[in-house]
């Protein structure tokens, strides 16, 4: 029997849209794209607020990639805004560069303080290079073991805290490392060639990539109204009838599984949205607060999307626990990168393996702290590698 949709693509997120954007295009096979929220774009959606300002509904995203792939895939659908993030962050009552890096240590130490220690740091890694903090703190010698204390206490530890509730090395070494030392002047938070946010915002991004004719999209629909999995057959059933297309799943792979090796954890996020009277907040796109208060930081829209607008919209972030149940806590924002959760998700993934139709892709299917770049990377590979040519 043919079947009305040859492929079904679960999540309207990066993964999601991308996936479904390829299989539309270059397979020309009709993709059903179904969506629980009631919009597209999973996290990086943005919208206007009340005031006007365009403002990113779940938290910052500013998109980096060094992979001229996907900034060229994307740019297929967007044209950009070539913004460069900078972060500074509040460090015993100064605003200092992060990544913590030589301008970070000349405002903070004096001065012949701070060029013993700059050429400290050149001398034993080198210039323009990046030290995971966790690295740093192994150094035997005896000013750069106090250097990275001082990071490791001011930047790094209750910042951690307050995000994960974990210290910095409860966590796999990666989170940090996301945020080294960077013994240079440069001061933004991402090197990577490609930088920006898409110029008309990543709605409009996301619509161009759904526009196509192949792709039907449900929004507000859980897919396990539609869908069914019967675990004992690793068969998809679509209502009562077996589904013999292929499934791409973005969202959580224990979901998918009935968490039958047990729920794998995730930190969500509160976010305090704050119009302001004014037409700039702070100096730049976001200002961390590692010590002070229960939120890690806070963005300006507009420092990110260049808008020119007489008042101005920031957000505070303020890490919860995940719970599904919970309103409020039940997005699952970040995969809690720890030995004993890849353990549970090693069982889900040998357990995806086995299901010839369904790929499980993303942040959530795959339980990998992805940013937006590899997401898109990796959708594009999963096509390539497995979809194309059908
Ligand atoms: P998602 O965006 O989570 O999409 C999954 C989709 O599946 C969602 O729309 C969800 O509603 C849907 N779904 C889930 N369950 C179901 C269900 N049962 N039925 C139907 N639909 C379902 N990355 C960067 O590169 N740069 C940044 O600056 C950046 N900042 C970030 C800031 C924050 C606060 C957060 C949380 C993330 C940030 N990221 C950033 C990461 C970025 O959000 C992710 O890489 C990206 O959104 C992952 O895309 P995805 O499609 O895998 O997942
Ligand atoms: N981090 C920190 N202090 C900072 C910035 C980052 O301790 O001022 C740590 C923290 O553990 C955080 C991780 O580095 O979760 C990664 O930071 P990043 O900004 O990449 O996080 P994201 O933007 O993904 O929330």
């Amino acid at each position: 029997m043919r079947i009305l949709f040859d492929y079904i693509v679960i999540g309207a997120g990066f993964a999601g849209t991308v996936i479904a954007e390829r299989i539309a295009r270059i397979n020309n096979k009709k993709v059903l794209v179904i969506e629980k929220r009631n919009h597209i774009g999973g996290n990086a959606y943005d919208t206007y607020d009340h005031s006007g300002v365009l403002v990113h509904q779940y938290g910052p995203h500013i998109f980096h990639t060094k992979l001229k792939e996907v900034w060229e895939y994307l740019s297929e659908h967007t044209e950009w805004y070539l913004y460069h993030h900078k972060v500074l962050g509040k460090i015993d009552g100064k605003e200092v560069p992060i990544p913590f890096n030589l301008d970070s240590l000349d405002q903070l130490f004096p001065s012949d303080m701070a060029k013993r220690l700059e050429k400290k740091l050149i001398e034993n890694f080198g210039f323009n290079v990046k030290v995971p903090i966790l690295k740093l703190k192994d150094t035997q010698d005896e000013d750069l073991q106090f250097l990275a204390n001082y990071i490791y206490e001011k930047v790094f530890l209750n910042y951690t805290m307050k995000q994960w509730g974990m210290k910095p090395d409860e966590i796999d070494p990666y989170v940090t490392g996301r945020v080294p030392v960077y013994i240079s002047r440069d001061d933004r938070y991402f090197q990577d060639p490609f930088q920006g946010v898409p110029k008309y915002g990543y709605t409009k991004l996301f619509e161009s990539l759904l526009s196509h004719p192949n792709i039907k999209l449900m929004l507000n629909t859980d897919y396990k109204e539609l869908i069914n999995i019967n675990m004992e057959e690793k068969k998809i059933y679509f209502g009562e009838k077996e589904y013999t297309g292929k499934v791409i799943f973005t969202g959580k792979i224990d979901e998918f599984f009935q968490y039958k090796y047990g729920e794998l954890p995730y930190r969500s996020l509160q976010f305090q949205f704050d119009t302001i009277q004014e037409e700039r907040y702070q100096k730049v796109g976001t200002l961390n607060y590692p010590n002070d208060y229960d939120f890690t930081r806070i963005t300006e829209f507009k420092k990110l999307t260049g808008q020119n607008h007489p008042h101005t919209t920031i957000v505070r972030e303020y890490p919860v626990s995940y719970d599904k149940e919970v309103e409020g806590q039940n997005i699952p924002y970040y995969p809690i990168p720890k030995e004993e959760n890849h353990l549970i998700y090693k069982q889900y993934k040998k357990e995806g393996s086995l299901y010839e139709n369904v790929y499980f892709l993303g942040r959530l299917a795959e339980y990998t702290y992805y940013d937006m770049d590899a997401v898109v990377a990796k959708a594009l590979k999963v096509f390539r590698d497995k979809l194309s040519c059908e």
